[in-house]
């Protein structure tokens, strides 16, 4: 059995656990722990950087096993593990946070979005290159001159900062088909496995430039942080 902690506690930092599994990838070895902290690379959102036992992994998806395992990061292979072995877990947590906010963020301008009318076309929350990309599906005039391209852009940024200077709470559950569905409150939800943020009140320093058009697509860049945490 394996535990998703980080979609409980995306501050949790560190952990005592025990070796759920062991096994190979690629042939190198790796090791799913029981209290799993570590988000592994999906949903536009990279993957944690972490420690077991004080050896640095990447976790991955594993699609045989259905387990979030960690393989070694650098050139060192990791130790044998052993199945039901105590192990400290670790993640890097102001890394997690930071790609938290920048996950949280993108819900938040994808909301945004779909209060101009616009429809989601493709998400990365990748630090330096995060954006979210709409298709308009009625004609917006505005989107065809900078001025108004800048005007849509704007309308994008206050309804970003209303809803952050409200710190509207971020929520989930599993809906009846066991998906896990995320919450802006009443202003956005959808099916995510990422990391987010407690409240929109976490979010700071979010810069949207002017949007973009491009191959018929509204390109919206951003660039978000995690505020100050005491
Ligand atoms: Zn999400």
């Amino acid at each position: 059995m394996q535990i998703p902690a980080y979609y409980a506690d995306t501050y949790e930092e560190q952990a005592h656990t025990r070796v759920a599994a062991i096994g190979e990838r690629d042939g190198a070895p790796w090791v799913a722990v029981e209290r799993c902290l570590f988000h592994p690379q999906g949903g536009g959102q990279p993957a944690d950087r972490g420690w077991v036992d004080g050896h640095e992994v990447v976790p991955v998806r594993d699609h045989d096993s259905g387990l979030v395992v960690a393989v070694t990061r650098g050139e060192a292979a990791l130790p044998v593990f052993s199945i039901g072995q105590p192990v400290e877990v670790r993640i890097d947590l102001p890394a997690r946070i930071a790609h938290a906010a920048l996950h949280t963020a993108g819900h938040l301008i994808e909301a945004a979005g779909r209060a101009q009318g616009w429809a989601l076309a493709a998400n990365s929350h990748f630090p330096g290159q995060a954006r979210i990309e709409f298709t308009a599906p009625q004609p917006d005039a505005r989107l065809d001159s900078p001025e108004g391209r800048e005007e849509a852009t704007e309308a994008l940024r206050t309804e970003v900062a209303g809803a952050i200077a409200q710190n509207l709470p971020v929520t989930w559950e599993n809906d009846a088909e066991g998906r896990r569905i995320v919450h802006l409150a009443g202003l956005h939800s959808a099916p995510c496995g990422g990391t987010h943020v407690s409240g929109l009140g976490d979010l700071a320093d979010v810069a949207l430039p002017t949007l973009k058009v491009k191959k018929g697509r509204i390109r919206v860049s951003y660039s978000a942080a995690h505020r100050e945490r005491s």
